[in-house]
């Protein structure tokens, strides 16, 4: 069923059709921005599913962010009633994750492992360094994680790492500490999903088998931005002359802009010649923006040396011009492009179509605060997120305690918060006690005398209450009973900043609810179908966007077994890019770095803060090399433009807590004149009264702003097909307090059925293992009594 072959390849122009409909040979396009690149992968996928070439199961399609998948899904969402929850499509971490969620065993994790985000792994290497005896001048925190990191992102564990010198040689000691502890801990940092994955695909020849049949189609969208590792990866699942396996990777050397992270740009020639492609497909027709956009950006980037050579053109017509805006300082930036987003706004180009881009996060707080006391809804991509703020992070750590004591890392965030008069010297007592004999705080707690070991084992048992009461609540629950019992709530009453903490805090439980209802936990989830197990693929029906970030309800090949609805959660809130500043729906002005608007459109850009030293960064003025990437970075920024583009800057700024006297930057230079329109008047050098006179004048209400075309409307998804199907629980013939027996956890009592279909899921407390979620389509349980 669902659409005809030809429908979905109505309107691509022969290049595009080329590159879709490719036969099961290695394929590489190389296109500049806004030519389709990403709407051809996503084509090809719908063409290769509804021509049964290839089964959702047997698709494996890797993205740069969360956003990107997300609006990939809802693509095909629309181009086809299919089964988006069994397929892999996802980031690189997103994938990994889920790949060692079925095989945490053969992987060598802890079960329910978590992951921590760069802040838990920073606080994680302090304290190693402390254990170490290490002086944290020598040995920056920042700099030792960034080193890690690093040596993962090369495949290098610590025996691979290449030792020159007395200081490396105590780095990699660190690595290998850190590494232990992490063990211990049963956590897992990001570098550490790929670069596990990519052992346990390399060590592994059945598993390895097994996804190289598995998945018969790979795609990659933003090739341009892999690293070693990532492209590694990909070589063990779909290696070079594999027969009836195809591989398509799509790039832009011209956006390639993670060279800071290890990308390797030559990933892409490479692959060319490790695969031996035939034919490089390249597409010359932008269909995103307007002429001048489009000249501004080729402009620009033909300044760069290094390039493969590509063309754009379009056939849009010219379109607005570019324009372009001096201010006085950064405030009064903030204030200009506050009133004017709101005349767009007015003029009916929706709030979710205008994007503020800028080069570092950190000039984010002054847009922010701008928005935010003008009461304009807005969102940061990236940034503070919202699951990384203090309190929410507290909340997190206890929730992390319940379903694992041994998790230290969140043991020390919150054993005195709120306070409980343990002090500094009894947690390093209690530290020395677990170092000493190989075992966690919480395990340790027994060893430390006195009135200081009596408070601590209060904590332990205030934890271990908390889990026996949580037993059987639903998520929702679980949080507002941990928020309850922990005095965390009341804690905050008490604080100054409180209120708006406690509405975070609440703001937790409204995300928990929304996860539920999205991922299909909840109890009148659709069914969807889940197909972990590899060997049939399923192809039934269902919708909704699953879990992007790397389905958390992936089930243990082996036992069935699942992650508990909080474990899923929490897994949720260590990968997702928190967009929490606005509710969820309502229509928000975008805020991001330009770093993480890549491969998105919208109908109205503003880049800010075009400066000497800040873009380009001054970080990358001292060689060629840098300063070329940050010219692809502001190319990228130039061609996420659909309509309309604002190009700011401002003589004066305060960036970490200077004030700064900027100069213009050199890219205004580079940018065709015919393509510019200076709403101030243009100045040689910085300093300029115009500027300020017309920052006056426009003030009065002189707005020079114009009328971007009406909103595109979008079709709308069609709503997902009603899934029919009995809840398997019930075809299992299974009720809640009955008796079950598993192969490998014994006999047990079922507490909880969920889900319906494939989906179909139980808690079942059993005697020694402890409470279980198990996916009833791959658990056997046999009802005892
Ligand atoms: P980037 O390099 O920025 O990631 P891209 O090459 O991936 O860009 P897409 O995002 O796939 O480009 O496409 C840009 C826009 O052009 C999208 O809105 C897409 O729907 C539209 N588009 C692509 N091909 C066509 C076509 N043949 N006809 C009409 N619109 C098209
Ligand atoms: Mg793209």
């Amino acid at each position: 069923p669902g659409s005809a072959p030809s429908r979905l390849l109505q309107g691509l122009n022969p290049e595009q059709l080329a590159a879709v409909t490719l036969p099961a040979v290695p394929a590489l396009v190389l296109a500049g921005a806004g030519s389709g690149k990403t709407r051809v992968l996503t084509t090809r996928i719908a063409w290769l599913l509804n021509t049964g070439q290839a089964s959702p199961g047997g698709v494996l399609a890797v993205t740069f962010t969360n956003k990107a998948a997300k609006e990939m899904l809802t693509r095909l969402g629309a181009m086809l009633p299919v089964a988006v929850r069994g397929m892999w499509i996802g980031t690189f971490h997103g994938l990994c994750n889920r790949f060692l969620r079925a095989h945490w065993k053969l992987a060598g994790l802890a079960q329910g492992f978590q992951i921590l985000d760069s802040s838990d792994q920073l606080s994680a290497v302090k304290r190693v360094i402390k254990a170490m005896n290490l002086d944290e001048e020598r040995f920056v925190p920042k700099q030792v994680s960034w080193f890690i990191a690093g040596c993962k992102e090369e495949g290098e564990r610590p025996r691979d790492v290449d030792v020159r010198d007395e200081q490396s040689r105590k780095l990699v000691e660190i690595y290998q500490a850190y590494q232990d502890q992490c063990e211990r801990e049963g956590v897992v940092d990001f570098g550490e999903l790929m670069l596990r994955s990519y052992e346990l695909l390399r060590d592994n020849e059945p598993l390895r088998e097994h996804y190289r049949r598995r998945f018969s189609h790979v795609l990659v969208d933003e090739f341009q931005d892999t690293n070693k590792l990532q492209y590694a990866w990909l070589k063990m699942l779909a290696p070079p002359g594999l027969m009836g396996q195809s591989v398509l990777a799509v790039g832009d050397d011209d956006q390639s802009i993670y060279a800071f992270r290890g990308a390797r740009v030559g990933n892409m020639a490479d692959f060319e010649r490790e695969y031996r492609v035939p034919r490089v497909i390249k597409l010359e027709q932008n269909y995103r923006s307007f002429g001048h956009i489009l000249d501004a950006a080729n402009g620009l980037i033909s300044h760069n040396a290094q390039r493969l050579g590509k063309n754009l053109r379009t056939e849009a017509g010219v379109g607005e011009p570019v324009r372009v805006v001096e201010n006085t300082s950064d405030y009064a930036e903030a204030q200009w492009l506050l009133e004017e987003a709101q005349q767009l706004h007015r003029s009916g180009t929706p709030r979710s179509e205008i994007a503020l881009l800028y080069r570092s996060n950190a000039q984010s707080r002054v847009l922010e605060s701008a928005l935010f006391n003008a009461g304009v809804p807005y969102r940061v991509y990236g940034g503070l997120r919202f699951f990384e703020r203090a309190e929410v992070k507290h909340a997190l750590a206890y929730l992390r305690l319940l379903e694992n004591a041994n998790d230290d890392t969140s043991f020390l965030r919150v054993v005195n918060f709120p306070t409980r008069g343990i002090g500094a010297r009894s947690i390093e007592q209690l530290q020395d006690a677990a170092r000493a004999s190989g075992r966690s705080l919480a395990q340790s707690v027994g060893a430390v005398p006195g009135k200081a070991g009596e408070k601590l084992r209060g904590f332990v048992d205030l934890i271990d209450g908390m889990r026996t009461a949580t037993q059987g609540l639903t998520l929702r629950e679980i949080i507002e009973h941990m928020l309850a019992q922990t005095g965390l709530v009341d804690f905050y009453r008490t604080d100054k900043e409180g209120q708006d903490r406690i509405e975070n805090l609440e703001e937790l439980v409204n995300a928990a609810e929304s996860f539920v209802t999205q991922e299909g936990f909840g109890k009148d989830a659709v069914a969807l179908p889940v197909d972990e197990q590899g060997g049939g693929d399923v192809a039934s029906t269902a919708t909704a966007p699953a879990l992007i970030t790397g389905d958390p309800a992936a089930p243990d090949a082996e036992t069935g077994e699942i992650m508990s609805p909080l474990a899923a959660f929490l897994t949720h809130a260590s990968l997702e890019a928190g967009d929490n500043q606005a509710q969820a729906g309502q229509d928000a002005i975008q805020l991001m770095t330009v770093h993480s608007a890549k491969g998105l459109e919208f109908d109205a850009v503003f880049i800010t803060g075009i400066e000497e030293g800040l873009f380009p960064h001054e970080q990358s003025l001292s060689d060629a090399d840098g300063v070329e990437e940050e010219r692809r970075l502001m190319y990228v920024a130039i061609t996420r433009a659909r309509k309309r583009l604002y190009l700011s800057f401002s003589q004066t700024r305060m960036l970490h807590g200077q004030t700064r006297y900027n100069v213009k930057s050199r890219f205004f230079d580079e940018i065709p004149e015919h393509t510019l329109k200076w709403l101030t008047p243009r100045q040689q050098g910085f300093g300029s009264g115009y500027a300020r006179e017309y920052q006056q004048a426009w003030q009065r209400g002189s707005g020079l702003s114009g009328i971007v075309g009406a909103g595109r409307v979008e079709p709308a998804a069609p709503p997902p097909p009603p899934f029919v199907a009995a809840a398997a629980g019930q075809a299992a013939g299974l009720r809640v307090g009955q008796t079950v027996f598993h192969t490998k956890f014994g006999e047990g009592i079922v507490t909880t059925l969920e889900g319906r279909g494939a989906d179909a899921r139980a808690q079942v407390q059993f005697g020694r293992h402890g409470s279980k979620w198990l996916s009833l389509a791959i658990a056997k349980l046999t009802p005892v009594d």
